[in-house]
């Protein structure tokens, strides 16, 4: 690791101003966006809009990216990595006009795929939807593969903050399985985790000594800028299904879900309540959407007679059953081959034997025939959405939900009043947990980050304050609730209560790390709860 006291390698020029230094920039091999409207863009995430900075740095190279990183902070600029901008907790919003957000859309590149050591190494830029479509025709993937937004997520941004979805029942989160991370300290030098720490040595591990690797992820950027990131390989299976079911309470739901975690039967396990059903019984994107959907399941079938006998079955199913009142729990299990996937599916089965009735399985279909498809980032009837969660140990799930279910319930009338709903979907994570993620979705202005990014015809609505100020009050209501019970977070950004009254030695090693890497405080400077 760097350190402090080394000679610097961008060394300060207190004559260079603003505008030399975005030239000086722009000469490597990056570019610089200093036009208004894209730096209001870069400034805002899903929910939020932060201090428009100087400029966006895009960098083409990692070479530029660790010599812009370099070169800013030796001018006091600080710095907010962005990667495809899909979160929600104000993770990257600059908080002073003096600071560059650093896009990584440019660093895609794959730069090694080892299939005899089982690894992939991808720069920090690199999307789901990309490795995916890079592993795909060599029968390999990584065991955490992407969460849903994963045609914009980039590898690098879902790491740094900690994500949730394909593999995760099985697995757990996308830092459970990193090997390695490249990351770039403020000073511009290489910090390199994992066994390719050595000279001539390869990342095919993360055990070797003490375990530097876990401290990077899910650190929201506050401890440096990740420029690589080595993840493992395994076989893709061979066999996929998946099985639905409808429960009448959450109790019943919980019970099965927890049954099904047990096992590690399920690749994914994820459900709904009513009121999120209800958002998607209707759907927004209609006939062109179902159809390209049942296209896809179809070719995901492997020979034309399967996939046409696949298509009817779930065009059969439609969407009507989304209609049935009640928690829709869908699993989805793999295996090497159809006759032991059976065999899953029906253990599977037998676990949601809680009064359960069991439904088409047309949604764990289509996920998997698309799992990368483009999502809207706005509610199916154009409003706002600002998605909360926790992870609860098992033995909390319970006392969580009665509390959540309590705090729904004292604001009813209010959000009646304003049209502001809250529905609240259901994650297995790996052995011993639950995600917990009740989203409140309100009609409201769009910002610029909406517009940009929604090319689907969509209504539109006035600034309504009175729902924005509710949200915020029950959002800060849910975090309390979740701290209660116990729940732990992924994005903690600058809105979950990561470092409070955290144990004093532990909160000791991480400032000293910080410092160690970003001495001036000058990296995603507030993420974490961090100086
Ligand atoms: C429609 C939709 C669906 C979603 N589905 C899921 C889901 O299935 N599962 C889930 O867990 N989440 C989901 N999310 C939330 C979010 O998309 C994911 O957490 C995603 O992984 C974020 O990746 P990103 O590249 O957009 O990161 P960003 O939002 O760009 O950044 C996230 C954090 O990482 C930091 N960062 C980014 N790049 C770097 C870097 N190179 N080095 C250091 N720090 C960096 C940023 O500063 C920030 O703190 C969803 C969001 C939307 C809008």
């Amino acid at each position: 690791m760097s350190t402090a006291s080394s000679a610097p390698l961008f060394p300060p020029n207190h004559a260079l101003g603003d505008a030399a230094l975005l030239a000086r920039l722009a000469a490597l091999d990056a570019e610089v966006l200093t036009d208004s409207d894209d730096r209001a863009f870069y400034a805002q995430d899903i929910a939020d809009a932060g201090v428009t900075p100087l400029a966006v740095f895009r960098p083409h190279s990692v070479a530029a990216l660790a010599a812009g990183v370099g070169m800013a902070t030796a001018q006091g600029l600080a710095l907010f990595p962005r990667g495809g901008g899909m979160s929600y907790t104000a993770a990257y919003l600059p908080d002073r006009a003096r600071s560059l957000v650093i896009d990584t859309a440019a660093l895609t590149g794959i730069t090694a795929i080892n299939e005899t050591d089982m690894f992939v190494t991808v720069e920090c830029g690199c999307t789901w939807a990309m490795l995916d479509a890079a592993l795909a025709p060599l029968g390999l993937r990584t065991p955490f593969w992407g969460p849903f937004s994963g045609w914009n997520a980039t590898v690098g941004g879902s790491i740094s903050q900690g994500t949730a979805t394909f593999g995760t029942a099985r697995v757990g989160t996308s830092g459970d399985t990193v090997l390695a991370f490249d990351v770039v300290a403020a000073d511009g030098r290489m910090v390199r985790t994992g066994a390719g720490g050595q000279p001539g040595h390869q990342p095919f591990t993360r055990q070797y000594g003490p375990d530097l690797t876990g401290v990077f992820a899910n650190d929201c950027g506050a401890l440096g800028i990740k420029a690589r990131i080595t993840l493992p390989l395994e076989p893709r299976p061979a066999a996929v299904g998946g099985v639905s079911f409808l429960f009448g309470d959450f109790a019943a739901l919980a019970a099965a879900m927890r049954a099904i975690a047990r096992t590690g039967l399920a690749s994914e396990a994820f459900a709904m309540d009513p009121a999120v059903t209800r958002q998607f019984a209707g759907g927004s994107g209609g006939f062109a959407q179902d159809f390209a959907a049942l296209r896809a399941i179809g070719l995901a079938q492997g020979s034309a007679l399967a996939g046409l006998w696949r298509m009817v079955q779930v065009a059969r199913a439609g969407r009507a059953f989304l209609g049935r009142e009640g928690f829709h729990l869908h699993a989805v299990a793999e295996a090497d081959d159809a006759a032991t996937l059976r065999r899953r599916l029906a253990r599977i089965r037998r676990l949601c034997d809680f009064g359960a009735v069991e439904l088409p399985s047309t949604v764990p279909t289509m996920v998997r025939a698309i799992p990368f498809a483009p999502l809207p980032i706005l509610s199916p009837t154009g409003g706002r959405m600002l998605p909360l969660h926790g992870i609860a140990p098992w033995s909390a799930v319970a006392g969580l939900d009665a509390a959540m279910t309590a705090l729904i319930a004292r604001h009813a009338d209010v959000c009646t009043a304003v049209q502001l709903t809250i529905g609240t979907s259901f994650f297995g994570v790996a052995r011993s947990g639950l995600l917990y993620e009740p989203v409140l979705y309100w009609p409201d202005a769009r910002l610029l980050s909406h517009e940009r990014r929604t090319t689907t015809d969509l209504p539109r609505h006035p600034a309504n304050p009175a729902a924005a100020a509710l949200v915020k009050k029950i959002a800060a209501e849910m975090i309390e609730v979740f701290h209660a019970a116990g729940a732990t977070h992924l994005q903690i950004g600058r809105v979950y209560p990561w470092a409070r009254g955290r144990d004093a030695g532990a909160m000791a090693l991480i400032a000293a790390i910080k410092v160690e890497i970003d001495p001036q405080g000058l990296i995603n400077p507030g993420a974490l709860g961090l100086p």
